[in-house]
Order: C-alpha cells, then sequence, then structure tokens
C-alpha cells in the first residue's frame, strides 16, 4: 500500500465542487464559485492557529509556573508558557481552546497536565482532582497576572 499517498495536503480534498462533476449545470463561473465557497468554506487549521502568537501568549515570557505541581514543577520561567486546558472542554477537533481557558505553566507541569505518566494516573480519580485543584488555582493566578498587566479586563471586579 502507498503511504501517505492518498491524504497529502492538495492531493485531492480540496475544495472541489461537488457541482463540478456535473458539467452542465448551466450557471455562470461567479455563482459557481460563490456556491463552492458556500458549501466548502475554509477552515483553520489547528497548526496555523497554534503559532499564532496573541498578546496573551506573549504574556507567558518570563512568567513564572502557575501550576507549582509538587513533584513536577521545574519552577524555571525559561520554561514557561501559555498552556491550555483542554480537558475543559470548550474545544476539541480543529476547535482550539480560548486564551483565557489557559494557564502560565512550565514544562514540567504541562507535562504532568498533559501526559501523565501511568504511575501519576494509578489513581485516576484523586490524578484528576488533584490536576483539577492545582489548575484551578493557576487560572485565578494566571488571570490575575493578566488584570494586572491590562492585558484582560472585566467589569465589576474589585481587583
Ligand atoms: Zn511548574
Amino acid at each position: 500500500m502507498k503511504r501517505g499517498g492518498e491524504l497529502q495536503r492538495g492531493s485531492g480534498l480540496v475544495r472541489r465542487s461537488a457541482l463540478g462533476r456535473v458539467p452542465k449545470m448551466g450557471r455562470a463561473d461567479g455563482a459557481r464559485e460563490a456556491i463552492e465557497a458556500m458549501a466548502f468554506p475554509k477552515r483553520k487549521s489547528m497548526k496555523r492557529s497554534r503559532s499564532v502568537m496573541t498578546p496573551l501568549r506573549k504574556s507567558a515570557q518570563g512568567e513564572g509556573c502557575t501550576i507549582q505541581k509538587v513533584g513536577a514543577c521545574l519552577h524555571d520561567p525559561k520554561t514557561v508558557v501559555l498552556v491550555h486546558m483542554r480537558w475543559l472542554g470548550d474545544c476539541g477537533g480543529s476547535l482550539k481552546p480560548t486564551d483565557l481557558q489557559a494557564v502560565y505553566a512550565c514544562s514540567g507541569c504541562n507535562r504532568w497536565t498533559d501526559s501523565p505518566t501511568p504511575a501519576e494516573t494509578a489513581d485516576r480519580a484523586a490524578y484528576e482532582a488533584e490536576r483539577d485543584f492545582y489548575c484551578l488555582r493557576a487560572l485565578v493566578r494566571t488571570q490575575l497576572r493578566m488584570v494586572a498587566k491590562g492585558l484582560i479586563t472585566v467589569k465589576g471586579i474589585a481587583v
């Protein structure tokens, strides 16, 4: 079997009109293009949207880790990035979570939340409860820092 030949980018799974298989529809080109655009809307690939450095993602540079999981945290600001908490929902497939659903986290804590070892998840319920505690605390810490920097504004709160 030829591997990778069928699903390569630009190899056929393009915005090709179903109408193209019925060449004599009697429509002007402009109308056909409009129909194609509606039937196959352009989607941003996850990889492309991930690489965009939003102000909130940039703000992670030089920050301290907000998760600080005992035994996993590196306590090294050089490894801190804005880590999205996908397990909370509101994402999936090509939908990425909003930057408000993210925390400043070092690579050690990022690994612990994203790819825990089997030993760390031997008691899955305990792991998830601990992860949720650390990440809820980290979310509050992160958002308070973002508010202090003027990166996010929330009406009606006392800071
Ligand atoms: Zn950490």
